[in-house]
């Protein structure tokens, strides 16, 4: 194992972001010793917002970033990769952004955090000293909770829960089926990454089955008895797709048990269901990192001081994103965007020796469910006893009973976001 000392972190920045990044900022960290050396783990909605923003505010601060992938493919719009309607190159992005904003972006994976050395450890060698780490893993998926599934069996019985190469798996079984087959969405149980996903999946798929093979059909198999935005989803299912896609809720039998991936049957607490196409999103838990670190609870989620987003159980590390336990925030990109900008305010004011700003905090999901069919919901939340509360009144759902120039509009406010919060973490 290498230390890295500043000359093995300049030489190893330089090849790194030379290979993945092609921008070279890292005079700027040599020419000054540093106020202090944060780290953030994890290139996604909430690690690159982190990094940015510490950057942004106090730049006597040094700030590396450790992403194992070069580029980063957004779960959000992924679902139009399965509906046809765009390509998972409109949804990749690089690093050289934050690499011209001073930023020591490493391509490398993290493989074991050193709380009481304030030590990061690469696959590749390489140690990381810090004085405040931040890591934004993502989720990590519990195979056992399924007998019969595995990472393995994700190869022919896709997720697609990571946008990437499990995205492209599922759009191609669904081009391949035929038509009159069955497609099962089988929902997990509460918490997981982006609780209106597998119902904006529905409808996206149906666009294109409407399109392709309007005699197939789609059924969700839920662990759950309602889910996010239920109302609008349905009716708009309806208004689109007639019957085309049908829910069965965990009391009506869609609880989940077994899976045989050669003859693609599931097994549920009360029937069989055999599918031609199947796409199993498995119960979920904090990012594998989050769990060999130990900073994850029995829950499988990290547990957080909500104001900081500092780890209840280490000191000096924070968990923002999907992998942290942030009150009543869902877990979606928009809460991870929020969390990156409340934890960066935090550390900066901890390095400074200054009291954590007030923190406030936003999110809204929207789902596309036809090309001119948008709907969301929306919450503005506040800490309130330690815990992050829902601020009663701020937000809400579209209105059940909008017109199609609202739907439409919608529509376009969802790229629009899009748009928006990816140019906020990549330029
Ligand atoms: C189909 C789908 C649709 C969605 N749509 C929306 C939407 O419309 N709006 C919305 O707000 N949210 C949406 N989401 C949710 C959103 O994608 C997540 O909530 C968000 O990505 C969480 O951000 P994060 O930083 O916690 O994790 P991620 O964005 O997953 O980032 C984690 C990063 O950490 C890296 N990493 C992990 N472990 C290591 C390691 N050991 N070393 C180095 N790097 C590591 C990963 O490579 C990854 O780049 C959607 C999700 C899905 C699946």
């Amino acid at each position: 194992m290498k230390t890295l000392t500043r000359r093995t972190f300049l030489h190893a920045s330089a090849l790194s972001t030379a290979a993945v990044l092609g921008g070279p900022s890292l005079a700027v960290h040599a020419a000054t010793p540093p106020k202090a050396r944060v780290v953030v783990v994890g290139g996604g909605y909430g690690g690159a917002i982190a990094a940015k923003y510490l950057r942004m505010s106090d730049p006597d601060i040094r700030v590396t970033l450790i992403e194992k992938d070069s580029a980063y493919v957004s779960c959000p719009l992924s679902n139009e990769v399965l509906g046809g309607e765009r390509d998972l190159a409109s949804l990749t992005f690089d690093y050289r952004g934050l690499t011209r904003r001073g930023i020591a972006v490493m391509q490398d994976t993290v493989i074991e955090i050193d709380p009481a050395q304030h030590v990061v450890k690469g696959a590749g060698g390489n140690r990381y000293n810090y004085d405040k780490l931040i890591v934004s893993p993502g989720v990590d998926y519990d195979w056992a909770a399924i007998e019969g599934m595995s990472e393995a069996v994700a190869e022919r019985i896709p997720h697609a829960w990571k946008a990437g190469k499990q995205t492209q798996i599922l759009r191609r079984q669904l081009e391949a089926m035929e038509d009159g087959g069955v497609f099962y969405i089988v929902a997990p149980p509460n918490p997981f990454r982006c609780p209106p996903g597998p119902y904006e999946r529905a409808a996206q798929v149906a666009h294109y089955f409407s399109t392709h093979k309007s005699k197939s059909k789609i059924v969700i198999l839920d662990a759950k008895d309602a889910f996010s935005k239920q109302g609008l989803f349905q009716a708009g299912w309806q208004e689109h797709y007639g019957d085309m896609i049908e829910w069965v809720s965990g009391a009506q039998g869609g609880i989940i048990e077994a899976i045989d991936p050669e003859t693609r049957t599931l097994m549920g607490s009360f029937e069989e269901f055999r599918g031609d196409v199947i796409n199993l999103i498995p119960h979920q838990k904090a990012g594998a990192l989050a769990q060999t670190a130990g900073l994850a609870n029995e829950s499988g989620w990290c547990p957080v001081d909500q104001r900081t987003f500092e780890s209840s159980i280490h000191k000096d590390i924070h968990v923002i994103g999907d992998a942290c336990i942030a009150g009543a925030m869902p877990k979606s990109g928009y809460s991870a965007n929020s969390q990156g900008k409340v934890c960066a305010a935090a550390v900066v004011a901890a390095i400074n020796g200054d009291a954590p700003p007030a923190p406030s905090y936003v999110n809204t999901c929207y789902s596309i469910i036809a090309p001119e069919h948008g709907i969301s919901v929306a919450g503005v939340y506040r800490l309130d006893d330690g815990r992050i509360v829902d601020i009663p009144g701020a937000g809400g759902v579209s209105p059940a009973d909008a017109d199609a120039r609202t739907r439409a509009l919608e529509q376009q406010f969802a790229l629009d976001w899009f748009r928006n919060i990816t140019s906020d973490m990549f330029t």
